[in-house]
């Protein structure tokens, strides 16, 4: 069976990695030349709403996937039509659109933080009556790992906001002092069947993940949280891997962002997991049965980015698993992450404290707060 994929970044690579095996083949397109998931399939560079791409993906495959939510919609559309595509274009729609995703959770009884839509000043100058201070204005589309956002902390702020911000359209936010995040990842099968994987608690910095933990041992939140995403996923009638993440604070949780594809904070269950999620999302998508979403061990991923530290001294360190992208070196570009995966959870702290290191002082001590 060949499967195309619509963006050849580093989670159509495990994708492809984790296919292989099963006997997948895969057709990955992407507009960028040096697309790190290239050299895992038949690639073809083009634009994503190439026509003449199209046709051959769906000359080439017997039904298509995507690895980045900002495919144009027409073009998940157009291929749609000729191919099965999974999950339903449908989901991108309210995925490229934060007010649209906010107004979805709602809709669906998925509590959020308050929201409010900003495209004039006035309206800014109205939400923030509201929201009060601090809040944040986001772009309403094509913003993700914290770009086009900007934290509102006083009045003085708004003009250097507005002149950064004012030519998009906007969604102004409460800003919730967290106790936390974390994302529930879910799978659902062609057939309805759906399974979740133990909760992550994750870790941003400068809005980008920085590190993921699982198994996130909260009872209560787990069973908060499933019911949620699965509340998503029936909704779209949805077919494969749908990640929801979530802040919580004082025991309940707040849906900030949802992501229709396999997503950052579930690469631990690579290792940590029984069927990883891109092997689970392929499965769905292909009819296959699904492979069990139990947890092994204890596991902690740090994302690498801009930069890979010395692989050599990370792979010293017990129960390190290293994945490079193969990316050329970028500011804020994610380069690579690296799994650790213990029996235990001491071990799992001793091992994460010298693999946060390899970063920096302040993500050793971002390791300390989440597990010391
Ligand atoms: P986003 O691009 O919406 O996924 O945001 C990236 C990160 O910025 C989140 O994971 C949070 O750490 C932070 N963030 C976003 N929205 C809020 C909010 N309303 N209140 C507090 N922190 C936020």
């Amino acid at each position: 069976m060949r499967i195309a994929i619509l963006g050849g970044g580093q989670l159509a690579r495990m994708m492809a990695l984790a296919g292989l095996p099963l006997g997948f083949r895969f057709d990955i397109a992407d507009p960028a030349a040096d697309a790190c998931a290239a050299t895992l399939g038949r690639f073809h560079q083009a634009a994503y709403d190439d026509q003449v791409m199209l046709d051959e993906l769906a000359d080439n495959a017997d039904l298509a996937t995507f690895d980045f939510e900002n495919v144009p919609q027409a073009a998940a559309r157009y291929l749609a039509d000729k191919i099965p595509f999974y999950p339903t274009p449908a989901a991108l729609e309210f995925a490229q659109d934060r007010l649209l995703e906010k107004q979805l959770f709602n809709s669906l009884d998925i509590p959020t933080a308050e929201f409010y839509p900003v495209s004039s000043r006035t309206d800014l100058l109205a939400a923030i009556e509201k929201t009060g201070y601090p809040a944040v204005l986001k772009t309403r589309r094509l913003g993700y790992d914290g770009k086009g956002q900007f934290v509102l902390e006083q009045a003085e702020d708004l003009e250097r906001a507005w002149q950064q911000l004012g030519d998009f359209e906007l969604i102004l936010e409460q800003f919730i002092r967290f106790d936390g995040e974390c994302s529930v990842i879910g799978v659902r099968g062609r057939d309805g069947e759906t399974r979740f994987w133990p909760l992550s608690r994750n870790h941003h910095r400068q809005g980008v993940l920085s590190l993921s933990i699982a198994p996130f041992s909260d009872v209560d939140l787990q069973a908060a949280a499933q019911p949620l995403c699965s509340r998503l996923m029936d909704h779209f009638d949805y077919t494969g891997v749908l990640a929801l993440e979530l802040f919580f604070k004082d025991g309940h949780l707040l849906a900030n962002e949802l992501a229709p594809r396999v997503h950052n904070s579930g690469h631990w269950t690579i290792e940590g997991a029984a069927c990883c999620q891109f092997e689970n999302h392929l499965r769905a998508i292909a009819g296959l049965p699904l492979g069990d979403t139990g947890v092994l061990g204890h596991s902690l991923m740090v994302n690498w980015i801009g930069a890979l530290p010395d692989r050599q001294q990370a792979l010293s360190i017990p129960g390190v698993h290293w994945h490079d992208y193969g990316k050329t070196a970028r500011p804020g570009r994610k380069m690579g992450h690296a799994t650790v995966h213990t029996e235990t959870q001491q071990q799992r702290l001793a091992s994460a404290r010298r693999l946060a290191a390899l970063a920096d002082d302040d993500l050793e001590r971002a390791v300390d707060q989440l597990l010391g």
